[in-house]
């Protein structure tokens, strides 16, 4: 297996690949097309969700690939690497794994982050029966941030708003204000949401069926940007000190996964996590995982996260202009580089493999 039979170029290749493996590993496929939105070019978008191993037993592995929409290259080619490989014919016969592709299909095929309407669908999990959660700095920051043309001297006055927020406030403030989430500014970053995304209520439908006769479930949700170059960095969002974040250390090694600082900062009070909410779909049932992240830019992901954000504004933009944009935002999100793409992808079968293990003698 060479990792460019793993890694797509665009969402229906990365969909194709991801079907046709877990039909050649013997597994069950349940797809969720979406509602009311395309590919670029017309083609379906869903949720594709492929079952291996021992659908009815006590122990069950949820991974999942693209809750960042273009992130998901990267999870996918793990994904569809280990249905190639021989992961599922080494499953014990008392574990089930449940691989969710795609989970926002929108951002995925078209080149963002984000959902159809904007959401950050990592800040969408939060408990809608209570107030959606502040971030006070956020509504001081916004008008700021928001950048009107992509220009360098544009990029240098909101590079100054946050140096000025910095001399205030201090990097981890402004880290933490950056991603934590918001739920006031759709047009912002890191936006929750008013409502449930589809992607979401979708999710609960696979949890509530797929893990219905779960009692332990290992969970990892494949990410890119934070951590070094081509290398996993771990966000376990276990209680620290619990018996599952020591379980999650066990697993992954204590050194990678306890206090660790993404980009060199104090953790962000992140909300509306598909680690919450996967966690609320479970209800007392166990739950042992982490957000996996591959590295590329470290803290430049910033600049990107910008660009994606004013693309998503912007109609009728110079078709050379925009390619060459996308291409830049693509090569931030799942670099073009060989070596970045067989590293990861041999990083995530390795932590893929580990997780199973873990979970096998739990
Ligand atoms: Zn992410």
């Amino acid at each position: 297996m060479e990792y460019y039979d793993c890694y797509a170029s665009d969402y229906t290749r990365a969909r194709a690949k991801f079907l046709n493996a877990a039909a050649a590993a013997g597994g069950t496929v349940q797809s969720f097309i979406h509602p009311d939105k395309q590919t670029p070019d017309g083609h379906p978008l869903a949720i594709d969700v492929a079952r291996l191993g021992n659908a009815k037993a006590s122990r069950q592995a949820l991974f999942i690939s693209g809750t960042h929409g273009q992130e998901g290259f990267s999870g996918s080619a793990v994904q569809v690497g280990w249905m190639l490989g021989d992961g599922p014919a080494r499953l014990p016969s008392d574990v089930g794994v449940v691989l969710v592709h795609g989970l926002n299909p929108y951002g995925f095929a078209h080149f963002t982050r984000t959902t159809e309407n904007n959401v950050d669908l990592n800040r969408n999990f939060i408990e809608r029966a209570a107030a959606a959660p502040a971030n006070p700095h956020y509504e001081s920051l916004h008008d700021a941030l928001k950048i009107r043309h992509w220009t360098d001297a544009e990029n240098a006055r909101v590079d100054a708003a946050m140096a000025a927020f910095t001399d205030r406030h201090g990097r981890d403030a402004l880290f933490d204000t950056l991603a934590r989430g918001q739920y006031l500014h759709q047009d912002g970053l890191m936006y929750g949401g008013k409502d449930r995304e589809w992607s979401n209520r979708t999710l609960e439908i696979v949890v509530k069926d797929a893990l219905v006769d779960a009692e332990k479930v290992a969970f990892i949700d494949w990410h890119t940007g934070i951590g070094e170059y081509g290398r996993p960095f771990f966000l376990c969002f276990n209680e620290p000190g619990s018996a599952l974040f020591q379980r999650a250390c066990d697993w992954w090694g204590k050194e990678n996964v306890d206090g660790v600082r993404p980009h060199g900062m104090e953790r962000p009070n992140y909300t509306g996590l598909v680690f919450h909410g996967v966690q609320r779909f479970l209800g007392n049932r166990q739950m042992c995982g982490a957000v996996i992240e591959f590295g590329t830019r470290g803290v430049n992901m910033r600049r990107v996260l910008r660009l994606d954000q004013w693309l998503r504004r912007q109609s009728g933009l110079d078709a050379d202009l925009r390619n060459g944009l996308q291409a830049d935002m693509m090569d931030a999100f799942c670099p073009f580089d060989g070596q970045w793409r067989k590293d990861t992808l041999a990083a995530g079968l390795k932590l893929t493999d580990q997780a199973l293990t873990g979970l096998a003698a739990w």
